[in-house]
């Protein structure tokens, strides 16, 4: 396949190129790198089959001629990261909503099937747990800048979901859920990175609010292979999948584990949220994926445990900092086995390709 991965130096973005590139994808990556970096596309530059341009998503004229190139398009661009939402809210609402528009505008012409990335923050505050694709979204007033994003991106997967009905371009919708693995950023307020930075500097670890709240990380290996399933089989198209792990976790055991795996010795500390981001800030006490449905079409099924995903975040962030001459702690890490990088999936059809035309 010809693919075409906008925000394609970004955390998802490279490692999903890392994945087709195995599976022997041709990749065409576009990113502006406001949030994504070359680094992290850095050991992709000589492979033949890897192409990259530093380029914006709202560039019409750029767009329009990688469209052309590829016959599918993964549409990972966005403002992402609840630091930047909160801080930038109308870059978050015009890259998100414009920068999809363009995307899919530009698909429609030559009927390219399109990935759109969504996120399970489009679930809000829904209590409903676990969040299954059919439930209601429940996304708290407009006064509170961090529903901009859950907005934005269900306004992308309306959008995507008319363009399907409307004008039979093929589009499937993805809802990630906590994301997590090397190559991530803290920068942007996620909490993985950020904790683990934290845990190896011998700073404080912070835990937003009383730490009660939970997540479920998944892996962003685990991740990149779904969605190289997804785009091998022709029932995904005009759905919404979540993609994630169930294994849910509360912030105060994520920081246990952090400090515990990397041995340091950094106290736990509690911020409150006012301070964390601003005054009224509203979270999610729960997030918890149902994976039910795309384990049913594709056979996927989360397979790399938090506590191994956290090793690996380590080993990644302390050559970081070795790299950039900060040293983190001096205490070891407990390095883990690599996990195997198979995700199971257990459907035992194999998935036909989609024809970039087949749904006309
Ligand atoms: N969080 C935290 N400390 C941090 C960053 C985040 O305690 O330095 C908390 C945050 O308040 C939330 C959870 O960790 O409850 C996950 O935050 P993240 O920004 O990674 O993702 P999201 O809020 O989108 O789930």
């Amino acid at each position: 396949m010809r693919v075409l991965i906008t925000g394609g130096a970004g955390f998802i973005g490279s490692h999903l190129a890392d994945h087709l590139l195995r599976l022997g994808d041709e990749i065409w990556a576009v990113d502006d790198l406001s949030t994504g970096s070359i680094e992290n596309i850095e050991h992709l530059k000589t492979n033949r089959l890897y192409h990259y341009q530093i380029g914006s998503i709202m560039d019409g004229p750029t767009i329009a001629e990688l469209v052309d190139r590829c016959d599918v398009i993964f549409h990972l661009a966005a403002a992402v990261g609840v630091r930047l939402i909160i801080e930038s809210p109308v870059r978050t609402i015009e890259t998100n909503i414009r920068g999809t528009e363009i995307v899919l505008n530009l698909a429609a012409k030559k009927r390219k099937l399109v990935v759109l990335a969504s996120t399970s923050e489009v679930y809000g505050k829904s209590n409903k747990v676990p969040f299954s694709e059919d439930d209601d979204l429940v996304i708290g007033p407009p006064v509170r800048g961090r529903w901009s994003y859950a907005c934005s991106k269900a306004i992308d997967e309306f959008l995507g979901l008319a363009y399907w009905k409307e004008k039979k371009l093929p589009v499937i919708v993805v809802r990630f859920f906590n994301t997590v693995g090397p190559r991530q950023t803290g920068r942007y307020g996620m909490v993985l990175p950020t904790f683990v930075r934290q845990a190896l500097a011998g700073e404080p670890i912070t835990v937003f609010g009383d730490g009660t709240q939970s997540r479920c990380f998944g892996y962003v290996g685990d991740v990149v292979q779904a969605l190289g399933k997804l785009v091998r089989t022709e029932a995904a198209v005009g759905q919404v999948f979540n993609i994630g792990n169930n294994d849910e976790v509360s912030i105060n055991e994520l920081a246990e584990r952090v400090k515990k795996i990397t041995g340091s010795h950094s106290p736990i500390v509690h911020k409150p949220y006012s301070k964390a981001y601003e005054e009224g800030f509203e979270d999610m006490p729960r997030r918890v994926p149902s994976v039910d449905k795309i384990h049913k079409l594709v056979g996927y099924r989360p397979r790399t445990s938090l506590n191994e995903i956290i090793r690996m975040v380590a080993d990644f962030e302390r050559a970081r900092m070795a790299r950039s001459g900060k040293s983190g702690n001096d205490t070891q890490i407990r390095w883990g086995a690599e996990p195997d990088e198979s995700v199971e999936f257990e459907s035992s059809s194999i998935p036909k390709a989609i024809s970039p035309t087949g749904h006309a």
